[in-house]
């Protein structure tokens, strides 16, 4: 700001406490059947910025996330309002093509789930049904682009014809990672990512999800506290479909504003 004020030219500080929003929940409440799973959650979620929703089984943390690219659609008594703002556009309007919108906000599931066909096929089938490539080569480029940023080119480079179902499970939820980012989306859902993998996989991952930041909008869902503070800026605590709390992951963890969040992540809750 010194710089600024002696040369006179205004300046933007762009400070690691801000970040433009890219997804905002506004009052968003969700409904299976009877029961409603959500209540009213205002939550925006920043750009290039890791978010963890975190909180006890049963709290609505998968509900949300899904909310995100409309996921809870193919749950036929699932019913959602409030609105969903991706930048200024809300996914919830009529003329949203749904299958565009998860091109734009990707998903990883708990349990890796590759399609039954080879690496390649698995990391070029959303590029081929988006139309996002342009001959055989460029579909290539794409492919292994993808894989290099999901961290597994050099271990699959010399088997992209084999099966996707016959890597490790680490490897296979990179595959999934590399899947969702072949079409190039501009927010990354992550439900439980690491769940179904062993520490040393897990730590693979969280690598990734930091570098991942650069280029994409995360949110992950975390029943690891020690996970949602190793890889998130932003950290929001559910309770019983409530949104209790929401910050900078730091003062979550070590400045809690909330009892119920302070009992959470004591342990008195869970
Ligand atoms: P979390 O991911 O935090 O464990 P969920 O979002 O899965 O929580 O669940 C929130 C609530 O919604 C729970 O009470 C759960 O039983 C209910 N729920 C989740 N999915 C469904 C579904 N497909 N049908 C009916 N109820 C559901
Ligand atoms: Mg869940």
């Amino acid at each position: 700001m010194e710089a600024a004020a002696t040369t006179g030219v205004a300046s933007v500080v762009l400070t690691s406490d801000t970040a433009p929003t890219k997804v905002h929940g506004k009052d968003v409440s969700v409904f299976y059947g009877e029961k409603q799973a959500l209540f009213d959650v205002n939550l925006e979620i920043e750009a290039n910025r890791v978010t963890s929703l975190i909180g006890p089984s049963g709290c609505g943390k998968s509900t949300f996330l899904r909310c995100l690219n409309r996921m809870n659609d193919t749950i036929s008594i699932c019913r959602v309002t409030g609105d969903i703002l991706l930048d200024e556009t809300n996914i919830y309007d009529r003329e949203i093509d749904v299958v565009e919108l998860r091109a734009r906000v990707g998903m990883v599931f708990q349990k890796p789930n590759p399609f039954p066909k080879s690496i390649y096929e698995n990391v070029a089938y959303g590029p081929k049904i988006h139309g996002m490539s342009h001959g055989k080569s460029d579909l290539d480029e794409i492919v292994h682009s993808s894989l290099r940023r999901a961290g597994l080119w050099n271990e699959v480079k010399d088997r992209l014809n084999e099966p996707g179902t016959g890597l490790s499970g680490g490897q296979q939820q990179r595959l999934c990672i590399a899947r969702a980012i072949a079409t190039k989306p501009e927010v990354l859902l992550m439900d439980e990512p690491c769940s179904a993998l062993d520490p040393i996989a897990t730590a693979v991952i969280e690598e990734l999800i930091d570098e991942l930041r650069e280029n994409f909008t995360i949110v992950i869902v975390t029943h690891s506290m020690q996970q949602a503070a190793r890889v998130s800026q932003k950290t929001a605590f559910f309770h019983l479909g409530k949104l209790i709390e929401e910050g900078k992951t730091e003062d979550i963890f070590t400045n809690p504003k909330n009892k119920q969040t302070q009992d959470y992540i004591t342990g008195r809750i869970g």
